[in-house]
Order: C-alpha cells, then sequence, then structure tokens
C-alpha cells in the first residue's frame, strides 16, 4: 500500500435529530437547545433564561422528569414534556470487580453496544469512556483495531456515558442542596473504544457539556482525551477542547510505529512530536501524556528507552507504561516486570514521571485494550452453547 495513501474513514453519523419522534435534549449545546426551544414557540427574549433553567435541572440536579422542573410554568414543563425527551443510553449489563472497577455495556441507537469503565482511586475516580462503536484504525496490539468502525457516538452517547456512571454511583446533588466539593468521578479519560479525533465535533460537544460551570463542571484539567495521533486536529483540539492530552506513542522509530499504529504511515513520529510541542502552549495545559504499551521484545529495549527520552527533549510530559494486555490471538507478549522495570528506570532517570499503569477490573474484562472484545467472546460461546445443545 502506498504509505502516504489518505486513511479514510467509514463512518455513519447518525443525525442529532431524528426524522420522527420527540427531540432529545441531551447532546445538544446550550446554542442548540436555544433553538430548539425557539423552534417550539419559546419567546426569543426568554430563551436563554430557559435554556440556563432546564440545563441546571438535567446537568447539574440530574433530573430527566420536567414535571419536576419547578422554576418553569406548568403549562410550560407540559409543553417540554409533549415535545422533548431527555434520554440516555440503556445499560445493559454492569459488573463490579473485586478492585472496585465498574463496567457497564452499554447499547445506542441501532443496537450497538459499547462499554464504559469506572475506575476508583483513592484521591480521584476516573470514567473511561468510548467514542466510537469500532475504530476505523488498525493498531495491531488492540483488540478494538480488529472489530470493524460500526459508528461514531453521538455528543448525547457520549455525555450519556457519564451520566449514566453518575447515575449509578448517586452522585447528583438533591435538589436545592450544595454539591459535594469531593467527587466519586472525578476524572473523564477518552480511552474507551474508538478514537475520539475521527469523531472531533461530537466529542467536542459532549466534553463542553462536561465542562460547563452550570452542570456536571468537571474542570479540562479532569478530562484527557487520547488520541493515537490525528494529527491536524491535535491543534483543534488545544483551541475547541482545551482538555489534557495522551498519546498512543508506543515505538521509537517509525519502522516500529508504522507496525504497532499504522496511522504513522500518514502522520510519522517528526509530525506528531510537532503538533505536540505546540499542544501546552494553545491548550493551557500542563504536560503531554505519552502512553507506551511493552510488548516483549518489540519496542521495551534500553535503546528504546534511551531514544524515547531524546525524541520528547523539550515537551513537558509523563510516561505511562502500560503492560500489554493481551487478548485471544494477540500478536504479542507482555513484556517482562523486570524489563518493564528497568525501561521505567531509565525514563525517571532523565526527570520524567514514568507510571506504571496497572490493570484494574481484570477479573471483568475491564483492562485497556480489552473492551468489547469480552462481550463479543461471551455472546459467541452463548451461540456455541446453543448450538451444541442443538438449539
Ligand atoms: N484510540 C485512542 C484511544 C483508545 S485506546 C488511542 O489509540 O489513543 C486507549 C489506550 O489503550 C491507547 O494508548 C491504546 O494504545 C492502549 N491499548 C490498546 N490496546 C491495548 C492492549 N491490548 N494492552 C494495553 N494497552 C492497549
Ligand atoms: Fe483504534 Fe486506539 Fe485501538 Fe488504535 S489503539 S485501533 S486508534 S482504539
Amino acid at each position: 500500500m502506498d504509505a502516504k495513501a489518505p486513511i479514510t474513514q467509514d463512518v455513519l453519523t447518525i443525525p442529532r435529530k431524528l426524522p420522527e419522534g420527540p427531540q432529545n435534549l441531551i447532546g445538544l449545546s446550550r446554542d442548540q437547545m436555544r433553538d430548539a426551544l425557539i423552534a417550539v414557540g419559546t419567546a426569543e427574549k426568554q430563551a436563554k433564561m430557559r435554556v440556563g433553567q432546564i440545563w441546571q435541572w438535567i446537568y447539574h440536579w440530574g433530573v430527566r422528569d420536567f414535571s419536576a422542573m419547578t422554576n418553569l410554568s406548568k403549562d410550560y414543563r407540559a409543553m417540554l414534556a409533549e415535545t422533548f425527551v431527555i434520554a440516555l443510553p440503556e445499560v445493559v449489563t454492569r459488573q463490579v470487580s473485586d478492585d472496585g472497577t465498574r463496567k457497564y455495556l452499554v447499547r445506542i441507537a441501532g443496537g450497538h453496544e459499547v462499554e464504559v469503565v469506572y475506575i476508583p482511586e483513592t484521591d480521584r475516580g476516573t470514567l473511561c469512556i468510548s467514542s466510537q462503536v469500532g475504530c476505523t484504525l488498525t493498531c495491531s496490539f488492540c483488540h478494538t483495531g480488529t472489530q470493524k468502525l460500526v459508528r461514531n457516538l453521538t455528543a448525547a452517547e457520549i455525555i450519556g456515558q457519564v451520566m449514566i456512571a453518575r447515575d449509578d454511583l448517586d452522585e447528583w446533588p438533591e435538589p436545592g442542596t450544595r454539591t459535594e466539593d469531593t467527587r466519586l468521578l472525578s476524572n473523564i479519560v477518552l480511552m474507551g473504544m474508538g478514537e475520539p479525533l475521527y469523531n472531533f465535533e461530537n466529542v467536542r460537544d459532549a466534553m463542553k457539556i462536561a465542562m460547563d460551570p452550570e452542570g456536571i463542571s468537571l474542570s479540562r484539567r479532569r478530562i484527557t482525551l487520547s488520541t493515537s495521533g490525528v494529527v491536524p486536529e491535535i491543534a483543534r483540539t488545544a483551541q475547541e477542547i482545551g482538555c489534557q492530552l495522551a498519546v498512543s506513542f508506543h515505538a521509537t522509530t517509525n519502522d516500529v510505529r508504522d507496525r504497532l499504529v499504522p496511522i504513522n504511515k500518514r502522520w510519522p513520529i517528526s509530525d506528531l512530536l510537532d503538533a505536540l510541542r505546540e499542544y501546552p502552549k494553545v491548550s493551557n495545559s500542563e504536560r503531554i501524556t505519552f502512553e507506551y504499551v511493552m510488548l516483549d521484545g518489540v519496542n521495551d529495549s534500553d535503546e528504546d528507552a534511551h531514544r524515547l527520552i531524546k525524541l520528547i527533549e523539550g515537551i513537558p510530559a509523563k510516561i505511562n507504561l502500560i503492560p500489554f494486555n493481551e487478548w485471544p490471538g494477540a500478536p504479542y507478549k507482555r513484556s517482562s516486570n523486570n524489563r518493564i522495570r528497568k525501561f521505567s528506570e531509565i525514563i525517571y532517570q532523565a526527570g520524567y514521571a514514568s507510571p506504571v499503569r496497572k490493570p484494574r477490573g481484570e477479573d471483568i474484562m475491564a483492562a485497556c485494550g480489552q473492551l468489547k472484545s469480552a462481550t463479543e467472546r461471551a455472546r459467541k460461546s452463548k451461540a456455541q452453547i446453543a448450538q451444541e445443545a442443538g438449539l
């Protein structure tokens, strides 16, 4: 294949507004909600205030029932209930790991499913959300990469994952009470299924809702978007979202990165590093997280560690070492603990934080790169059981 051939996106985007039936208010930006309210007869002069009120009910108090929105007139509430819905994707299963990690299987329109993982830690609680069903990219170590992309998630489906987790954690404040300072769901990482920068607008709109100070109100410093390296969208992420950035770096030569993260053929390491150098300046973020999956004998040598330090020189960075999570048929093995420790030490000596990511929720198949595959396996084995039973 021509190394410079464009990577096409076979993406089906479903419209926000379904042609029939009531419109969902979830996922609309403030401007879109305003337009929707005006379209159903709200006076233009009042529309901004109404958006503020409804927004607070939905995203601050977690209210889904229009009749409970007591600062709106009865008639107005009735009109809203007839015209709109406040609808989240459906939770199909919820699993809780021995270590407290929670995994939700969530069904979206069209019957597709995505997984969402909540990881509690002592000082924070992180929600790992998905941006696409499957992925157009084909990173060779990632199970999601072996699955065909089905479609981009809508903004409603992306912010819906956050709202589902807040429901389950029972974290919406009682209307009228003060919000807790410490939160169970304090951080969001876009590290589930899919490449968020190939679904830019929907990811941006959903994260703007998550950051809106009158709603869920998470600081942009507590949201991390992970990309495989979609270079042209990186500057836009800084300008239009301004969240923290993580990049799936994973290799220190173009030769190896081409094999691990094929998007490297389109935007090689030097182009990626140029974009990353600019990111903290434009977004005002502190540092870039370099994700580095540890693959035995592939990218884990001392030379790799030294090369990595050289490459990222001058970029405020943290290096997150991820022990490879194996999946059936994977063409790689996880590096040994000793190798990972040695690699980490070299990086640490050079002055960078180099935490080794602890696999969480392994007993419920919630670790990085294992999402969805588990569900598919479960499905398959159920089908096999049925077949064996002659059903
Ligand atoms: N598509 C985005 C975000 C999702 S993947 C991206 O590639 O950055 C989140 C992280 O998990 C990425 O760094 C990815 O490279 C890593 N990952 C994927 N499969 C993995 C596996 N089997 N073991 C460990 N990490 C994996
Ligand atoms: Fe897609 Fe990220 Fe997996 Fe690559 S690592 S296939 S970009 S989800």
